[in-house]
């Protein structure tokens, strides 16, 4: 990677896919921007690339996805996908170096005390875990999304985390709920690159609190109950499952047939027109602290 006043740098990712499409002209380089984050350099391209939109491998079938804390998400085919195992283990470590640097004297702006060498220390561990934790997450949701919108033609998602909004303070449905637009995000501009399209579900739809097998509300579900028991049926199905079994039949009832349902959903949402940009997502380059490698990513940014 060449940079004005820099000069030629290493990088640490492969630039080779990027160098091919400039090769080819299928893409433009339209602007890099360089920045340090916990210790490592990043390099981002701002690229305008030609792509072919390709077809999903089921066009007709649609699937609904409910984003979850204790699972990633869960598919309507039943199909769970999990947290990856070492984000709960990078989890503990960032829990128990939390509690290292909290003992250590750190800075104190009344008193004027300076941070101890120690406390430095456990603080560049709490930062470069916080990263590896960002890191496994960004990769799993990737992976999810682009799974998810080369398979199915019509891809159903609840529009707000609502379930999520009840206070909860810990770490983990914090993180969730964070990635949960960036999910959302994904799957709009994914299912636009492979042709299919992406449903939101009105944020009023009770996905939980609705039988997946004969329609009936329950008016009240707690967050703790993972089982749902339905009243009426008596089907006994997973909490998660159930949910999106019902995001999956949400499509197939209230669009594109517009009728109402009566399952509570008394505001419609459009499905929005998948496509649009990613934007920059840069690759890590490589280097820890002091190291003066950079680091490139190539990046693309979809136009028509
Ligand atoms: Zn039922």
């Amino acid at each position: 990677m060449t940079l004005p006043r820099v000069g030629t740098i290493k990088t640490h990712e492969s630039t080779r896919k990027l160098a091919r499409r400039l090769e080819t002209g299928t893409a433009r380089i339209l602007s890099a921007a360089v920045r340090r984050d916990a210790g490592r350099w990043y390099c981002a391209f701002t690229v305008e690339v030609a792509r072919h939109v390709s077809a999903p491998a089921r066009p007709d079938a649609t699937v609904g996805v409910d984003l979850g804390i204790k699972a990633l998400a869960v598919l309507s085919t039943g199909e769970p996908v999990p947290n990856p195992g070492h984000l709960n283990r990078a989890l503990k470590a960032l829990r128990t170096a939390s509690r290292t640097l909290s003992r250590r004297v750190g800075p104190d702006r009344r008193t004027g005390q300076r941070p101890s060498a120690r406390w430095e220390t456990a603080r560049r561990e709490v930062t470069r875990i916080h990263t590896r934790v960002a890191n496994l997450r960004k990769d799993a949701i990737h992976k999810l999304t682009t799974d998810v919108a080369t398979t199915y033609g019509t891809v159903v998602v609840e529009d707000l985390n609502v379930s999520g909004m009840l206070r909860n303070h810990k770490l983990a449905r914090h993180i969730a709920d964070a990635s949960f637009g960036e999910i959302r995000r994904q799957l709009d501009y994914k299912t636009g690159w492979n042709g299919g399209q992406l449903a939101v579900a009105d944020r009023w739809f009770p996905s939980s609190k609705t039988c997946s097998g004969c329609g009936t509300v329950k008016p009240k579900l707690s967050l703790a109950n993972r089982i749902f028991t339905c009243d009426a049926c008596g089907v006994i199905i997973d909490r998660d499952l159930n949910a999106a079994l019902n995001l999956k039949q949400y499509v197939d009832l209230e669009w594109p047939g517009d009728t109402k349902t009566g399952r509570g959903a008394d505001q419609k949402t459009k499905p929005s027109l998948a496509g649009g940009c990613e934007t920059p997502t840069p690759h890590h380059l490589g280097g820890q602290d002091g190291d003066r490698r950079l680091v490139t990513v190539g990046c693309e940014q979809w136009t028509q």
